[in-house]
């Protein structure tokens, strides 16, 4: 694994795991609040950020929504602020695996 995160106190047996499995991550590293956990194993990560428009030369908000893998030993929930990295394409939409909980509702 390139990069480090807090390893998780539980274990899993999910190949899709980070930290139990086998499935790199690399690239990009993004923070957000889930939304959704209704999924088996996947949840779907809001993130808030500011987009700069010249023409009024102020910012707007906007949001995007990530579907991101939730491996058991993480076991995000909704209202969760969570650390979501980037890895293989796991599903159609799901490229992204939940790799730290940063703070629980
Ligand atoms: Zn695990």
């Amino acid at each position: 694994m390139s990069l480090i995160f807090k390893k998780p106190k539980k274990s899993c047996a999910d190949r899709n795991c980070p930290f139990h499995g086998a499935l790199p991550v690399r690239g990009r590293v993004l923070e957000g609040v889930v939304v959704t956990s209704k999924m088996d194993k996947t949840i779907v990560v809001e993130r808030d950020y500011l987009q700069y428009i010249s023409k009024f030369m102020k910012y707007e908000r906007r949001h995007s929504r990530i579907p991101s893998h939730n491996p058991p030993c993480v076991d995000a929930r909704e209202g969760d602020h969570v650390t979501i990295a980037e890895c293989r394409p796991i599903s159609k939409t799901v490229s992204f695996v939940v790799v730290e909980k940063l703070g629980e509702k």
